[in-house]
């Protein structure tokens, strides 16, 4: 790692939504370890999950402004994590009304920031930026094929057909999807699922992104390296700095604010201890995503019948889930499953999970973060992709790497509870290719964030970039 100790100012905007904000929070520490001035941008609520951020970095200041409010956001809730994936759309929506306090704040600040670094879900702060005169940087909290992906459709959105298979020509692999695997976002636009008003917001966002001065991916040149390259190519500038996986480059002391918060950290560390390493599935989907009732249980059977030792994460419902059709787990199941199952009921420690030595596989949405930590961790990912981007990375991971199998497909999918348990089996296996293939790309992974390799140049060089955007300025 450089300091540059340049000083240079940005404001930071993350989107409030646990999988986008944690890696953003990841690269804004290493910004200001670098030696930038940051000035982070969060509404209230979600003040508290900056605490780790600025313990470890007290230069860091906050921009707090009162989120706007939205028909469909819920008083007091501030976060997606709180209001589930439908609250995408209208959070973006309220955070959008923000620009004029934003212009605001820029114009009466004594050292106003020289670039706009915000995630991709608020592709309107390059509007924002535009009108104060600094460059707009965006950071994808995605990988790179899915935003070669995102960046076709938006750029085709009236050549696509709605509900055909759709190929993307343009892209490496000349890859296809169905239409039911298309990132959930744009098929909602297409479908007219939103107001009018947001649905203009949402595209000339997405199409926002492509026009910023620069870009930032939390991915490393060895996993995508022909998606960075094309993405490059389309943009006709080298500036797409892929500086993942964020939750490597930190150490160990790096930054894991859900985990701050997660009760049932020390139980389920002890509880791995007196297994054998490798033979623990950890199975998660992600901060959002609920199961039915039939999905839970056919999860269950095919957990049980595995034969194999799991650790499962649930999330606690509300009645309103409940009367939706949303399941909790078996009543009986905790009973019959006893000492080689571990069902954690709300947060969980994932990081730490993952990076225990009992753990080998990790049933998986395919959630972009926990793609990369299950890469960290060099276990062997179980797909089940459900929605967004998660089709695409499941491709990524199954078909072009090799590093996982797919187990199911489909939010809406119940899977065969004999199927599943023998995948399962399958997959957790000591010598399936797959597993032995997860570990050379961790391997490949750590080659990327040494001193030296593709993701600590790009993040020394995106810093460097920086740099000169103050002396432009000056
Ligand atoms: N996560 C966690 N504990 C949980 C559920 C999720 O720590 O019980 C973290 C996980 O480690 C990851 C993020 O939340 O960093 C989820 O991001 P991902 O992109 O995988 O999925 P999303 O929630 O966006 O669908």
């Amino acid at each position: 790692m450089s300091s540059n100790k340049n000083g240079a100012h940005i404001l930071v905007f993350p989107f409030p939504a646990q999988g986008h904000m944690l890696p953003l929070l990841d690269l804004t520490h290493q910004l200001s370890i670098r030696g930038l001035t940051i000035t982070i941008l969060v509404t209230p609520k979600n003040v508290p999950i900056l605490n780790p951020l600025l313990l470890s970095n007290p230069s860091i200041q906050t921009l707090v402004l009162p989120l706007p409010s939205h028909p469909s956001i819920p008083p007091g809730l501030e976060n997606v994590k709180d209001i589930g994936n439908h609250g995408n759309i209208p959070i973006i929506t309220a955070l959008s009304k923000l620009q004029e306090e934003i212009i605001l704040w820029f114009k009466s600040h004594s050292n106003p920031p020289v670039a706009i670094l915000s995630d991709f879900f608020l592709g309107w702060t390059h509007d924002v930026a535009t009108r104060i005169g600094v460059p707009r940087i965006v950071f994808y909290s995605s990988g790179a094929f899915a935003v070669a992906v995102f960046d076709h459709l938006w750029e085709n959105c009236e050549d696509v057909e709605c509900g055909a298979e759709i190929k993307f020509h343009d892209l490496p692999r000349t890859p296809r999807f169905a239409w039911e695997q298309v990132p959930s976002l744009y098929r909602r636009y297409r479908e007219l699922g939103f107001d009018e008003a947001s649905c203009e917001l949402i595209k000339a966002s997405m199409m926002a992104n492509g026009l910023s001065w620069a870009s930032v991916g939390n991915t490393f040149e060895a996993l995508e390296g022909e998606f960075l390259d094309c993405l490059r190519k389309k943009m006709g500038h080298p500036r797409f700095f892929s500086v993942g996986p964020m939750n490597m480059v930190g150490g160990p002391n790096k930054l894991r604010v859900g985990d701050v918060e997660s009760g049932s950290r020390d139980g389920v560390l002890s509880w791995l201890d007196q297994f054998d390493d490798g033979c623990v599935l950890y199975v998660c989907f992600g901060s959002q995503k609920l199961l039915k009732k039939a999905q839970m249980e056919a999860l269950a059977i095919g957990l049980e019948r595995s034969g194999v030792r799991f650790v499962w994460v649930v999330k606690p419902l509300t009645a309103q889930q409940v009367a939706d059709g949303y399941g909790a787990v078996p009543d009986g199941f905790e009973d019959r499953v006893a000492g080689r199952g571990f069902v954690i009921n709300g947060w969980a420690p994932q990081v730490a999970i993952l990076s225990h030595r009992a753990v080998g596989g990790f049933l998986s949405h395919c959630g972009w973060n926990s793609v990369l930590e299950a890469i960290a961790a060099g276990v062997v990912i179980l797909g089940w992709a459900m929605e967004a981007d998660q089709f695409v990375n499941a491709t990524l991971l199954v078909d072009y790497e090799g590093v996982a199998v797919r187990v199911c497909e489909g939010g809406d999918m119940v899977p065969d509870s004999a199927e599943l348990a023998r995948k399962i089996a399958q997959s957790m296996h000591g010598d399936a290719i797959e597993r032995v293939r997860a570990k050379e790309l961790r391997n490949k992974a750590l080659d990327a964030i040494r001193v030296g390799g593709s993701s600590n140049r790009d993040l020394d060089g995106l810093v460097r970039e920086i740099a000169q955007l103050e002396v432009k300025n000056v």
